[in-house]
């Protein structure tokens, strides 16, 4: 066992502290990565607080990772001492369900392990980010290409792949109008994404106070949802809505802004259920769908991706002393647009 620096909330609610955490030793399969960066999600913040229910503390949040390798297990092949990788949401799955074998370990049937706030494959409870050092199976790494700086690359492990994925999946691309619904983390991410597999993008944020940043970051069109003649201009405009928003929505409202056949795509995971008549799907044949982060050889396709188009997000380097403040700045959407611990700080 390695003895590592870490953040965690020592129990729901409370405030995130220094502590030290134990690492498991480097196994035949495991890389050791010195983590050099740690993005915050909104869900790290709901299973702190337990907006998600119960959960396992103390709790070292984190599943946006990004290091260098500093160790790998004799049985490794696919990566080196000194390599830049990432880590997302998950650490392990079965690795021989249907879905395991199709590359989607994020909807395993046996369940997922998740970096944080899960028990490991040894009942043992795992840590994310907030910490100097993690221990991973090397087939839940991911290579951050060479273009990318890891500090941008970061949020890239989850808020990246959760918008890319639906919108791959649900083919944003040359002559389709998507809409992304809420201008946060995984939001600015989708901007950027799906601007840059060339659909046309509009940003449906609650005000036009980050106007100018979604038309910059690559939006065609900016409105407010706040304002109610949004609804009546922009009814049965979008091909395709993915919602990034964390709270509950009136999903009705939005489905009335896609076409005959379009489709919203929920990524948010509020805290409460939502009601929804369900008239608004039938007229229209309208889908609503929902889709979770994505596999691993997904996340390694979103990582060329972005290399290629050379998206990062945009961040807000923090240090370890400054969580606590940046959960309320999430929490009162004031952030832009990913807030980013740099792990030397803790
Ligand atoms: P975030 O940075 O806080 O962004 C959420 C955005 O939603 C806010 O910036 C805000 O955008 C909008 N919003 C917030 N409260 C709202 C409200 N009451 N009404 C309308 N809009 C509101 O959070 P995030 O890290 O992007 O995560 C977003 C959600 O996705 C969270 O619930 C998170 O747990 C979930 N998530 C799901 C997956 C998955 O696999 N499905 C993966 C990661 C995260 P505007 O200011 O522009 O309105
Ligand atoms: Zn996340
Ligand atoms: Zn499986």
């Amino acid at each position: 066992m390695t003895t590592v620096a870490a953040y965690a909330a020592p129990a729901a609610k409370a405030p995130l502290e220094r502590t030290t955490i134990e690492r498991r030793e480097v196994g035949e399969f495991d890389v050791l990565i010195d983590i050099k960066f740690a993005g915050i999600c909104h869900s790290d913040i709901h299973q702190a607080r337990e907006g998600w229910g119960e959960a396992i503390f103390p709790m070292v949040p984190g599943h946006e990772i990004a290091g260098v390798v500093a160790e790998v297990g004799s049985g490794v092949t696919k990566f080196k001492v000194g390599d830049r990788v990432g880590v997302g949401c998950l650490v392990d799955s079965c690795r021989e369900c249907e879905n395991c074998q199709a590359g989607l370990e994020q909807y395993c049937l046996k369940g997922v392990t998740g970096t944080y706030n899960a028990l490991d494959k040894n009942g043992e409870p795992t840590y994310g980010g907030y910490s100097q050092k993690i221990v991973v199976d090397e087939n839940y790494t991911v290579r951050i290409p060479d273009g990318l700086s890891l500090d941008v690359a970061a949020p890239l492990l989850c808020a990246g792949i959760t918008t890319y994925s639906p919108l791959r999946h649900w083919n944003a691309g040359p002559g389709k109008k998507v809409a992304i619904v809420g201008l946060g983390g995984l939001g600015h991410m989708g901007v950027k994404i799906a601007h840059a597999m060339g659909a046309e993008v509009t940003v449906l944020s609650q005000s036009l106070r980050k106007q100018e940043d979604g038309l910059k970051l690559g939006a065609d069109h900016y409105h407010a949802t706040s304002d109610p003649k949004t609804f009546e201009e922009l009814r049965g405009t979008f091909d395709l809505i993915v919602s990034t928003v964390s709270a509950p929505l009136d999903f009705g409202a939005f489905l009335s802004l896609l076409k005959t056949d379009g489709a919203l795509v929920n990524v948010g995971a509020p805290e409460e259920p939502i009601s929804l008549n369900l008239f608004s799907v039938i007229g229209g044949r309208k889908t609503l769908a929902g889709s979770g982060i994505g596999g691993i050889g997904e996340t390694q396709e979103m990582l060329d991706f972005c290399a290629r188009h050379g998206i990062g997000a945009e961040i807000e380097l923090i240090s370890a002393s400054e969580i606590n403040e940046a959960y309320e700045r999430v929490l009162s959407s004031d952030v832009r647009y990913r807030f980013v611990i740099d792990t030397a700080t803790i």
